[in-house]
């Protein structure tokens, strides 16, 4: 099996609600600090120190504790190449929690790993006992994706420290790109000290906006994140990201607003599945994925038709039938919930 990033088609114009982005936009803060870029400041290599001591201090950790990345991507892709560094006349084994973000196994494969995929359990409930049966002395990366993409489920803090507890000799990897949504994460946790091997990937695309200008953060020990820095382009974040992401964390209320957006928008998708009686799941994220069965590729192809884009995730474990939904700013998801009212009367 190959594993790869496929890549949605993106229509030009249209409502989109099948990349998780923030359909709000980026903070007006954001485009000023933009304007504000000198013809000098692009012709020199980016300095950083701004953009880091904002994230780390925004993320509640010293700097010395984090690196931005170019994306979360390129965090995900540094640390499959660290993890795997030590073995590489050897057998690797990744374990990915499935279904996850194409990104973690296409990543690990590149790297020289084989991918073992566990399941979540039935409803999507976190298989913190199958991963850690999963787990060798071969395992080199675990990656875990908290709350969830597709299913918008957390996993437990304590299942993850077990699991970093069973595989000392493994980076757990947990991908936090929508704890913004849902409001807790691992970084912070005083148990974090105990497990030097869990690095967490933070990203600024989804809650922030900033997805276009790619920027992300890994936080973890110092010596796991060394190793990582070894692996990144030391400029692998470019100017517009770096002058973007401090302007963009100081604009708090920006940020609150578009969380309440994002809150209220899943009320308002929750409410019209179920005057739909379409199942879905409870999501902590910026999205909600529910289940059309059989009705899902039309309902899909259907919406595109009125312009409004949202992702058939049937292909993914455990999920055939199944519809993942942005949830962004209320009027748009008002559209989309419209929308879904005039195609599913159309399809039944
Ligand atoms: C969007 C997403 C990413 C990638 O974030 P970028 O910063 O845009 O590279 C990583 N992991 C998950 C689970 C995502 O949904």
């Amino acid at each position: 099996m190959t594993y790869l990033y496929e890549k949605a088609v993106t229509p030009k114009s249209g409502l989109r609600l099948h990349l998780n982005e923030n359909t709000g936009g980026c903070s007006p803060a954001v485009l000023d600090a933009l304007r504000g870029i000198t013809a000098e400041a692009v012709a020199f290599y980016p300095d950083y120190s701004e953009a880091i001591g904002a994230a780390a201090w925004r993320l509640g950790v010293p700097p010395s504790h984090l690196l931005l990345t170019n994306g979360l991507d390129e965090g995900i892709l540094a640390a499959c190449l660290v993890a795997m560094r030590s073995a590489r006349r050897n057998p690797a084994e990744a374990i990915v929690v499935v279904p996850a973000f194409d990104m973690q196994a296409s990543c690990a494969e590149t790297a020289g790993a084989k991918v073992v995929e566990v399941p979540l359990r039935d409803d999507f409930a976190f298989p913190t006992d199958e991963v850690i049966a999963a787990v060798k002395p071969i395992t080199r990366i675990i990656f875990i994706t908290s709350p969830n993409n597709p299913t918008g489920i957390s996993a437990p803090p304590d299942g993850i420290l077990r699991i970093a507890a069973a595989a000392p000799q493994a980076i757990v990897f947990v991908d936090e790109a929508y704890a913004d949504f849902s409001g807790s994460s691992l970084i912070g946790d005083p148990a974090l000290a105990a497990h030097p091997n869990i690095i967490v990937g933070r990203t600024f695309a989804k809650a922030y906006g900033l997805a276009a200008l790619r920027c992300g953060a890994l936080v973890g020990a110092l010596e796991k994140l060394e190793a990582i820095r070894r692996a990144l382009p030391p400029y692998s974040v470019n100017l517009a990201a770096a002058v973007a992401l401090p302007a963009a964390l100081r604009d708090r209320a920006y940020y609150e607003w578009y969380l309440e957006q994002v809150r209220e928008s899943k009320r308002l998708l929750y409410a019209t599945l179920d005057r739909l009686a379409v199942p879905y799941w409870q999501s902590d994220a910026n999205f909600v994925l529910a289940r059309f069965g059989d009705r899902a590729a039309d309902v899909c192809s259907l919406l595109a038709a009125r312009g409004i884009y949202v992702r058939d995730r049937s292909k993914n474990h455990g999920c055939a039938g199944c519809v993942r939904i942005t949830a962004g700013i209320v009027e748009h998801t008002r559209r989309c919930a419209n929308a879904l009212e005039e195609v599913l009367c159309a399809v039944r």
